[in-house]
């Protein structure tokens, strides 16, 4: 395996299959410093994370052979690494199985450069690309749940361990500030994603949804996060003293 990045020049991997856009991508982001590596291909696509480690992700969906679904889905099995979907399927059904298969993002083909430099900037930060360092993990209900905002690894007390991805990290972060408030989806968005359309609102609950999934969260009867009818969400779970807030 390869070196990670060195730190603060991020190592992006861009899985496109139309080469001039790829040239036109690498330009582009390497004017912006980061490190690019690219891939043709779905099958290239996991070869190439798996040697380099990048530390985002942006994959195009309709690619010869494996599809960027499939890519999506096999790194999902392996990594919680921020991915960044630029594709032509740009339907709103389209953008939220996207994100429901774990894009961090979305962004509809043909698209600016420069909001695509934007967003990848955008998920960096939130994926703690910089220089924020949060020593003391999240501990809910009495250490129930235990994330590291490190690694964003959690155990579940009793019932299992794994990782949030970045995203998800942060939501449950934002709730967390406030136990037992309310959030809206436009407040709750500030946290995982940049335009607040209607879009993201549903980006808000596949994030939810997610971490209910992960964590044991039943919406019905939750432990954890509580859906607020025409609002948003709250976190119901109490914060630990001395949690990572
Ligand atoms: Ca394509």
């Amino acid at each position: 395996m390869a070196s990670t990045a060195s730190p603060g020049r991020a190592r992006i991997l861009i899985v496109e299959d139309e080469p001039q856009l790829r040239s036109l991508l690498r330009l582009y982001l390497e004017r912006e410093w980061y490190e690019v590596i690219e891939a043709g291909d779905g099958r290239a696509a996991l070869a190439s994370f798996e040697a380099a480690q990048p530390d985002l992700v942006v994959l195009d969906l309709m690619l010869p052979g494996l599809q960027g679904e499939a890519v999506m889905t096999a790194l999902r099995a392996v990594s919680s690494v921020p991915i960044l979907v630029a594709s032509a399927k740009r339907s709103d059904a389209e953008r939220i199985a996207g994100l429901r298969l774990g894009a961090d993002d979305y962004l509809g083909k043909p698209f600016n450069p420069h909001e695509l430099l934007a967003r990848v900037e955008a998920i960096l930060r939130r994926a703690g690309h910089s220089k924020i360092v949060e020593d003391s993990v999240l501990s809910l209900s009495g250490g129930r749940l235990v994330v590291d905002p490190l690694t964003r690894r959690y155990s579940l007390s009793g019932e299992g361990a794994g990782r949030l991805t970045p995203g998800e990290f942060r939501l449950l972060q934002t709730l967390a500030r406030r136990p037992g408030a309310p959030f809206t989806r436009p407040q709750l968005l500030e946290s995982i994603a940049r335009r607040p359309d209607d879009v993201y609102d549903r980006l808000v609950d596949a994030h939810v949804a997610n971490l209910r999934r992960k964590l044991r969260d039943d919406s019905d009867a939750p432990w954890l996060i509580e859906t607020i009818p025409a609002i948003g969400y709250r976190l119901i779970a109490s914060v630990d003293p001395g949690s990572s807030q």
